[in-house]
């Protein structure tokens, strides 16, 4: 048959390790952002450094065409006529590159990529350079194609005036249209460069925002829980004090304390007599009590440096550093008295308790916490023999 309600245990660790999670991807996603648009602001300046770069060749390359075009007129130099048209046909390459964008999107009916400055520039009057290439392109031409010997003519020396005229005439849009790309190009950039500084500065608040809301508490939710795992660990959850574990351990290190300095150590191991009983009588929810009120007991009159633990059912014991075979008997037997003096209340009801101890010393006589508990049990067992309520010397 299938429960309804499961038992489930509470797991702390995949509510941390999903906030974790969550937490790291947004600051990831974003990181991967400013990554991105670092990635295109490095492309857009490749790309508008290449259109300035062009733009501004079409200025030296109308100069260069003009030039030999003259020298051709006034030297009829082969060289010169062939370097002019060289000159003439990159330009028009550069101007197809530079247009080519633009066109691609008239044909697909969408709208220019050029600015509204740049299409005055390339296309509408005065500027107009896209028909002023066209025709400049012809002006150089038609110079070049004139028989070389007819340099002087008074013809040629019109067209001469007329190249010039054409070429001077065109420099100037060429390089406003430079100066706009230029323009464009760093406006382009300032606008991504502005937009990564809000991704940046949303990525630091993201971070600000969960180091104080996610992961601070977070820090101190895994150290809440290791403080209680290292309790849990350590101390008994019924009576506060330590564990069989724990003291163990604390025991070791007094041992070695006590032998390496010569300082005496003692044991002390007391058992609440007829506990069962109490249970019997009383319920275990009694039992409980009687066992946390022994425990406080023994906790008040004991020393900080000694070191309480419950071992056991009803069974606890005492480590005494600096505490000599006498002076160990005489607080367990204050111990045994001040229990049975002090009642457990119930509701009103007082119920007896006593207890039976038996203590042993540790330095020279014996070299280990277990022979010392072994002896100290073997003293209770005399206790609970000699009628019980009583401490005994092992
Ligand atoms: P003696 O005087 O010889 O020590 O007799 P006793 O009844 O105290 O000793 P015994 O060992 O016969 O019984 C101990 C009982 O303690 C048995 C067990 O049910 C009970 N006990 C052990 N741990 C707990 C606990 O945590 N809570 C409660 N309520 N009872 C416990
Ligand atoms: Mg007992
Ligand atoms: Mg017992």
């Amino acid at each position: 048959m299938q429960s309804d309600h499961p038992i489930t245990v509470n797991d702390p660790g995949r509510l941390l390790t999903l906030t974790y999670v969550v937490s790291l991807s947004i600051i990831a996603i974003l990181s991967l952002v400013v990554h991105f648009m670092l990635d295109s602001v490095i492309a857009e300046q490749n790309d508008t450094g290449k259109i300035v770069n062009v733009s501004g060749q079409q200025r030296m390359l109308s100069q260069r065409a003009s030039l030999f075009a003259v020298d051709y007129l006034l030297s009829g130099s082969e060289k010169s006529q062939r370097l002019s048209i060289a000159a003439i046909e990159k330009m028009k390459q550069n101007h197809q590159f530079l247009l080519s964008e633009h066109f691609e999107a008239l044909e697909k009916g969408e709208p220019s990529p050029l600015s509204e400055t740049l299409l005055n520039l390339y296309f509408y009057f005065p500027s107009d350079v896209d028909n002023k290439i066209k025709v400049f392109e012809e002006q150089i031409k038609a110079v070049l194609t004139q028989e070389a010997g007819a340099a002087m003519t008074l013809n040629s020396t019109k067209s001469l005036k007329f190249l010039q005229l054409a070429e001077s005439d065109l420099l100037i849009p060429l390089h406003n249209i430079v100066g706009q790309y230029e323009k464009e190009s760093r406006e382009k950039v300032d606008e991504l460069r502005h937009a990564q500084n809000i991704v940046l500065g949303i990525i630091i608040l993201t971070i600000l925002i969960e180091a104080f809301f996610i992961f601070r508490p977070m820090v101190a939710k895994v150290s809440r829980f290791a403080e209680k795992l290292q309790r849990d660990a350590n101390f008994d959850f019924l009576s506060g004090l330590l564990n069989r574990r724990a003291f163990q351990i604390v025991a070791q290190q007094a041992l070695a304390y006590s032998q390496r300095y010569k300082r005496p150590l003692s044991v002390v191991m007391l058992d609440i007599d007829f506990f069962k009983r109490i249970n019997d009588s009383y319920g275990h929810e009694v039992g409980d009590k009687a066992i946390k009120h022994v425990a406080k007991i023994l906790k008040m009159s004991s020393r900080n440096a000694d070191c309480v633990a419950r071992i056991g059912g009803e069974e606890f014991v005492l480590l005494l550093p600096d505490t000599d075979r006498a002076g160990a008997f005489k607080l367990a037997d204050k111990l045994r008295d001040r229990i049975s003096n002090n009642p457990l209340d119930v509701d009103g009801k007082f119920i007896d308790i006593t207890v039976s101890g038996g203590v042993s010393f540790v330095m020279d006589e014996h070299n280990s916490i277990e022979t010392a508990l072994s002896q100290a049990d073997d003293a209770l067992y005399k206790a609970k023999q000699g009628g019980r309520n009583n401490v005994q010397l092992a």
